[in-house]
């Protein structure tokens, strides 16, 4: 019946195009293909059964059934292989607690006299909501990835301050953080943590 429709269909296309409506003859076409399409593989659906009772027909199916689900299977592996990379990449770090430093016992010592206690040996960004530089202890020497970032609350304008300083050691440690974002910072421990208010080590 449906396929009788599309055969229908194909006919009047042609009427189209031979009437000069190429366009639209075109179209009524590809509709009559699009349905076709549709109505085999319903029809596929109901005699598949049927068609299995035959041996050959059988073999066929279930070598395509093989192949299929080989090929599905090396898509998944891939997939899955992808999420073992993002999980590696999102693996925490604990770097060298900072225990020779005065911060390490007196954290609020960030607030107030910061200038005094530090001195900036490199800076990589600085934008008007976000900054990152290298600092140093000056008492102690210990250098620090220090992100300075300004979170701006468009709706309820409670914009908020947040600083952290991750004390490192190395040049891979540095250039491992450079290339954290702000979020990816977080996995970074122990770290030392200001929201503006409150200010404490993380992972301590
Ligand atoms: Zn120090």
């Amino acid at each position: 019946m449906l396929l009788a429709i599309v055969e229908a269909l194909k006919l009047v296309a042609l009427f189209v195009v031979g009437d000069g409506h190429f366009i639209t003859g075109v179209f009524v076409l590809v509709c009559a293909y699009a349905g076709s399409l549709f109505v085999t593989e319903r029809l596929f659906v109901i005699v598949k059964p049927k068609l299995l009772t035959l041996p050959w027909f059988a073999k066929i199916w279930s070598w395509f059934v093989a192949i299929r689900g080989k090929f599905l299977q090396c898509l998944r592996r891939k997939s899955g292989g992808d999420r073992v990379t993002a999980q590696a990449s999102e693996k925490i770090v604990e770097l060298r607690q900072p225990t020779q430093c005065v911060l390490w016992e007196h954290p609020d010592r960030v607030a107030g006299q910061f200038a005094q206690a530090f001195e900036e040996v490199e800076s990589y960004e600085d934008a008007s909501h976000l900054s990152r530089s290298l600092y140093k202890c000056r008492e102690c020497g210990q250098l620090y990835f220090y992100e300075w970032y300004e979170w701006v609350d468009w709706e309820h304008g409670n914009d908020k301050q947040y600083s952290t300083f991750v004390p490192v050691q190395t040049a891979e440690e540095i250039t491992a953080l450079k290339q954290t974002d702000t979020f990816s910072l977080l996995r970074f421990f122990p770290r030392l943590q200001w929201d503006g208010s409150k200010i404490g080590w993380i992972g301590k």
